[in-house]
């Protein structure tokens, strides 16, 4: 008898040519395992036709879950839904589009039994487009000198983690989630394994070359404000340069009269200032952007329609009448 849970959280966006072959292969993976297993899709807001799919998975399979948005929320945001309604001891996270391979499985269950909070698949990025991966990994240099948690190349949110750390998660409660860097700060023991990189089966990324940036970004600014701590020492060493340069202008126009009309050097004093003047700009309106989003307080997202009956915790982020309303229709 099976008397132990696991939960699967699988964020899906438009992955209809997935959603049924991501089930079974699961399921057949899971056939010889001392566990029992849920399978929670949250469908972030699809146009296609996954939601009925998921749909017509959970009228045959008691253990199929689904949430499913108002709209698209994106996929940090419909892992911390995964988290906040998922019941089992552990909890794996992998993504729809089969990239995540379900032969990790059995030994994310071996890890989590050998102890682990944290069960990490990391990838290599073979592959990959070659200029992807070599920005990646000049990214991931760059934010680790920046940032005060450690974010590996390759690492992603395939994993499992315990209960422990699920909780851990819930109790960050930010709404610009930047999942890969959470993982991290929440610490607790972690196990790495390795797998090679595949390329997605159906559909496409939805990832887009600006995507990717703003992602980037994110990742810089979501830690500490070390970035202005850059502006800061950056502007103070400017001014300085800049102060030295007038006292020994002045210096020479009081011993030699002026000599030249200057317009070159006004111009590009006052271009290199405005420069780094914006740059600064930029980066403290980044803070006030996060500043600005955190403390609207909305809820992280809105659920249309689910199978799970949402527990009285997580109350205040789920207006009771978007769960009743549309309760009827299915
Ligand atoms: N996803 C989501 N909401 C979004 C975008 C993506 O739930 O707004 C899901 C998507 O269905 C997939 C996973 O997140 O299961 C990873 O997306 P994708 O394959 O596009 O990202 P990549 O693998 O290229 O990083
Ligand atoms: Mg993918």
């Amino acid at each position: 008898m099976k008397n132990r849970l696991i939960s699967i959280i699988i964020p899906s966006y438009n992955e209809s040519n997935n959603i049924e072959i991501i089930y079974d292969a699961i399921t057949n993976e899971c056939l010889d395992i001392d566990y029992n297993f849920e399978i929670l899709f949250i469908n972030d807001g699809s146009t296609d036709n996954t939601l009925n799919l998921i749909k017509k998975l959970e009228s045959t399979n008691a253990n199929v879950k689904y949430i499913s948005f108002t709209r698209n929320f994106g996929k940090e945001v419909a892992l911390l839904a995964g988290f906040q309604h998922v019941s089992g001891e552990a909890v794996i996270v992998m993504d729809a589009d089969l990239q995540h391979p379900c032969n990790l499985i059995k030994p994310f269950i071996h890890g989590y039994e050998e102890g682990y909070h944290q069960v990490i698949a990391q990838r290599n990025r073979k592959g990959e487009n070659r200029l992807r991966a070599c920005f990646s990994s000049i990214y991931y240099g760059l934010v680790n000198k920046i940032v005060d948690v450690e974010i590996k190349n390759g690492v992603g949110d395939f994993r499992l983690l315990s209960r422990k750390a699920v909780e851990a998660l819930l109790l960050l409660n930010e709404g610009n989630r930047f999942s890969k860097g959470l993982f991290s700060w929440i610490g607790l023991s972690q196990k790495t394994i390795y797998y090679d990189n595949i390329s997605r089966k159906n559909g496409k990324s939805k990832w887009s070359i600006s995507m990717l940036f703003n992602y980037g970004i994110d990742g810089i600014i979501s830690f500490n404000n070390r970035p202005l701590r850059i502006c800061f020492y950056s502007g103070a060493f400017i001014l300085f340069l800049s102060l030295l340069y007038i006292f020994i202008n002045l210096f020479f126009i009081i011993t030699n009269g002026i000599t030249e009309p200057g317009y070159f050097t006004i111009m590009s004093a006052v271009l290199f200032l405005g420069g780094i003047q914006l740059l600064c700009l930029g980066v403290i309106g980044e803070y006030i952007g996060r500043i600005y989003y955190e403390t609207k307080h909305r809820p992280h997202y809105l659920i249309q329609e689910t199978n799970i009956s949402t527990g009285e915790n997580y109350e205040h982020t789920q207006p009771r009448i978007y769960k009743i309303h549309h309760r009827g229709h299915h």
